[in-house]
């Protein structure tokens, strides 16, 4: 009989004891509101922006509802203008798309290379027709951060970054999100920490967090906020900003505090079950790992690999067969939109674009989640019924 995967690929670690007893310490008080402090008690929430500012070095920290407010809140926070194209990657997920039309935006996305980041020469051709970038290091690949930078500071472009599957993660030593003006971030239990739903953003600049803590919905109690710009940010911005209520509440910042200090443990073991899958494929026929350069230092709770010579009847019965030995693969070149979407011809909300060269990427790419409930042994069978069903159905059959 053949071999059996039994893992769950949604299955996270537990919450940890101190950040369920910090939970239950604020259900005790009863003042699960931010702003519901008092005279001993900042509130879990501003003391975890101040946690979460020092772990990125970023001068100002705002925690809200989730990953996608982030990123609608940064878009209006830099005065996005209705109808105005903003630059994406064109392989992201759903709430990036989202969160440009959301806030009146029009996403103008840019093709992917064969190492599933953003396209230089298609950026620099597409960049006279925007203003803002919001560049989602998706599936936690990051792209050459210095040229990017360069690029976009030659063509005035301002980067948000979306780093929903790079928290923890660097480039050349540089956090995820410290390059851009903006990094945003989300703490979705598939992220790299867990409280259900929430997000981060972070900035240096002054008036773009005094707008982003405004429009989050902090009425005129902003100066309770302690990775905040000065007051007088404040000032001439008040009056105006729309409130667009996203807070995040006591309860999830009580939950994410403690798993601050834990992130870089985190990391370390989701890149020893990513390294043991890379080790396990590196001699498949037929299959192509995604290269990582050695600038970058990331965190890999997801693992691609591609199938470039595979037809798409190939495909199908490839992952249908992994799928009855438990192995869940995503395929990203799929005709029909199925669990999370990332292919840009789903999102018909926006204007359907040309991206040949992205659509031959993602038809071949695969995908599978590799939760810390994993470990070594683990792996080492996901990659054996891989390639067992690979060699299954040889490319010459095809
Ligand atoms: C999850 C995710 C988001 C949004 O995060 P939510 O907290 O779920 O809103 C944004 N971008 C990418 C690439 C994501 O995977």
């Amino acid at each position: 009989m053949s071999e059996r995967f039994f893992g769950n690929f949604t299955q996270q670690e537990p919450i940890a004891q101190d950040a369920i007893d910090a939970a239950i310490a604020v259900m005790q008080s009863g003042r699960l509101h931010r702003y519901n402090t008092a005279p001993d008690d900042p509130g879990e929430v501003a003391l975890l922006e101040q946690d979460f500012a020092a772990m990125t070095g970023a001068h100002y920290c705002l925690a809200v509802a989730s990953g996608g407010y982030a990123l609608g809140c940064a878009l209006r926070a830099l005065g996005l203008q209705p109808g105005e194209a903003v630059l994406t990657n064109a392989f992201t997920l759903a709430p990036v798309p989202g969160a440009i039309t959301s806030a009146g935006g029009v996403p103008l996305f840019v093709e992917v290379t064969d190492a599933l980041v953003i396209d230089f020469d298609d950026l620099i051709a597409k960049a006279p027709r925007a203003r803002i970038l919001m560049l989602s290091h998706m599936r936690g690949h990051l792209c050459d951060m210095d040229r990017l930078m360069e690029i976009c500071a030659e063509h005035g472009l301002t980067v948000i970054e979306d780093c929903a599957h790079t928290m923890g993660a660097s480039w050349r030593g540089v956090p995820s999100g410290r390059h851009g003006a903006i990094g945003c971030y989300s703490t979705q239990t598939y992220k790299h920490m867990n409280s259900g739903e929430g997000g981060f953003l972070i900035s240096d600049d002054p008036q773009v967090m005094a707008r982003a803590i405004l429009l989050s919905g902090s009425y005129m109690m902003y100066p309770r906020h302690l990775a905040s710009p000065p007051q007088d940010a404040f000032e001439s911005l008040k009056y105006e900003t729309p409130n667009v209520s996203g807070r995040m509440d006591a309860l999830r910042a009580a939950i994410l505090r403690p798993q601050i200090p834990t992130l870089p443990d985190r990391v370390e073991r989701w890149n020893a079950l990513y390294r043991a899958m890379e080790t396990g494929l590196s001699d498949v026929p037929g299959l192509r790992l995604i290269p990582r350069p050695q600038a970058e230092a990331y965190v890999g709770s997801s693992f691609q690999f591609c199938l470039p010579d595979h037809s798409p009847a190939q495909i199908t019965a490839f992952v249908h067969a992994c799928a009855a030995r438990g192995v869940e693969l995503k395929w990203f070149g799929a005709a029909e939109p199925a669990g999370f979407t990332s292919r840009h011809d789903s999102w018909r909300y926006a204007p359907p674009q040309d991206l040949p060269q992205t659509d031959k990427v993602l038809a071949g790419l695969m995908d599978l989640r590799l939760p810390l409930t994993f470990d070594i042994r683990d792996t080492q069978i996901l990659c054996r019924i891989i390639a067992q069903e690979l060699g299954a159905a040889p490319l010459s059959l095809g």
